[in-house]
């Protein structure tokens, strides 16, 4: 389904996203696709083009919300070794699904984002990583992929501009840690998909070991509009250190969920009232995960907070994907960290003792919460192995998994003991 447009804000991502058959080359392309790329490719320096994407004050959408610019700026030149540039469209955080839909109804932005990219980084290979789910989505991809080799906007020589590119789909096989860009580098490799120590990071050493960028979906399709009005235009939408616009996929206990692109800084209250239809139970929410399942929660205090990294930071959590998970008064919160625990433990690639044995505590120890078989030390086990996770391990997976737990004991303590064994009896 084509999302739904409520209200008129700026849209970056989402701008032609409603126009019917957007994802054919010949349509795309009258309604602007392109049109920006010869002036990109015949009259920018690649320095002039990271310049533009530092003074945008974009960053990245994926969930770390690392400075985009900053981060093509690492990438080494003249090291006799080949740059990449990967996309990260495994899009794995429970709660998102905003990737997809540039991918299925706008396939052509993230091309000529990716060019963009690839033309300033020097890269002569890129790759998009997509999970293995989206098979609708990668054959969308590649039918457009095909469109643009015939129309020479991929492949040797772009539009006769001296710059050639080639781009290709790549299937993950369902992992959720393939989401972290080491991991998506190692299962890129043929390997299974684990995460690697860092440093070195990517941009010093990637894929095989080259330099490499790996950017998410929604960050390379903001990189057309950058280029075409300038970083400035984009760093006066939004607000200071959270510039531009983002996608948010809210799901849960609204009304009308769904993808919704707003400028940064426009409040969860305002998001959740005037976009998504408002609460089907209740006049606010009894926890929001505010950036996809690894981010810790929020409650009915913060309704009201502006959509911005800073301030979710400031609240004790994170921005991260954008994945606004709402839960009315109805839910039951030992029932969602249970379920939660579940997932984490299945994910956890085992490399990392804390993760792979904690994971697994931490889901029995919510099964014997929920079953209403645990005690008062049961809960304080609970607390601590999800304290001595966090912050131990290779990647964030730990952290992620931990998040839910902390947050259930934080914030619902009572709710929690009532479910105990001796408060059963
Ligand atoms: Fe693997 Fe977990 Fe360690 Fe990440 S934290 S590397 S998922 S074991």
């Amino acid at each position: 389904m084509i999302p739904s447009d409520p209200k008129q804000v700026t849209q970056i991502c989402f701008d032609r996203i409603r126009i019917p058959d957007q994802h054919r080359l010949e349509v795309a392309r009258k309604n602007g696709a392109y049109k920006f790329l010869p002036t990109v490719l015949n009259e920018f320096t690649a320095e002039q083009i990271v310049d533009e994407m530092k003074k945008s004050g974009l960053r990245g959408r994926g969930g770390a919300g690392f400075p985009t610019g900053l981060k093509w700026s690492f990438v080494p030149r003249n090291t006799g070794k080949p740059t990449y540039l990967l996309c990260n469209a495994d899009e794995g955080e429970p709660g998102t699904f905003k990737d997809r839909d540039i991918m299925r109804f706008d396939p052509h932005l993230l091309i000529e984002g990716m060019i963009m990219a690839g033309f300033a980084l020097g890269v002569r290979d890129a790759y998009i990583y997509i999970r293995g789910e989206f098979l609708h989505e990668a054959n969308v991809m590649n039918e457009a992929i095909a469109e643009a080799y015939a129309a020479n906007l991929l492949g040797d020589n772009i539009l006769g501009s001296g710059y050639s590119m080639h781009l290709t789909v790549h299937r993950g096989a369902g992992a959720y840690i393939c989401g972290e860009e080491t991991a998506l580098i190692e299962s890129l490799e043929g390997k299974p998909g684990r995460p690697r120590f860092k440093p070195p990071f990517p941009a010093v050493e990637g894929f095989y070991r080259c330099p490499t960028v790996v950017n998410n979906v929604e960050t390379l399709a903001t990189v057309p509009a950058i280029l075409e009005h300038g970083g400035d235009w984009h760093a006066a939408i939004g607000v200071q250190n959270s510039a531009g616009c983002k996608i948010f996929s809210v799901s849960g206990h609204v009304n009308k969920p769904g993808n919704y692109e707003v400028p940064m800084g426009t409040s969860l209250k305002t998001l959740i009232e005037d976009y998504c239809g408002g609460l089907q139970h209740g006049s606010v929410p009894k926890v929001v995960i505010p950036g996809g399942s690894s981010t810790p929660w929020l409650t009915a205090e913060h309704y009201d907070i502006p959509l911005t990294y800073d301030d979710m930071i400031k609240a004790g959590s994170m921005l991260g994907s954008g994945a606004i998970i709402v839960m009315d008064e109805t839910t039951d919160v030992v029932a969602v960290s249970r379920r939660l625990a579940h997932f984490y433990a299945h994910e956890s690639c085992g490399q990392c003792t804390p993760c792979r044995e904690g994971t697994g505590w931490l889901e029995r120890l919510m099964l014997r919460v929920e079953a209403g078989e645990a005690g008062e030390q049961d809960l304080q086990v609970l607390s601590d192995a999800a304290e001595h996770m966090a912050g131990r391990t290779i990647c964030a997976l730990a952290d992620g998994a931990a998040a839910p737990i902390l947050s259930m004991l934080k914030h619902f303590p009572d709710e929690v003991r009532a479910r105990l064994v001796e408060k059963a009896a």
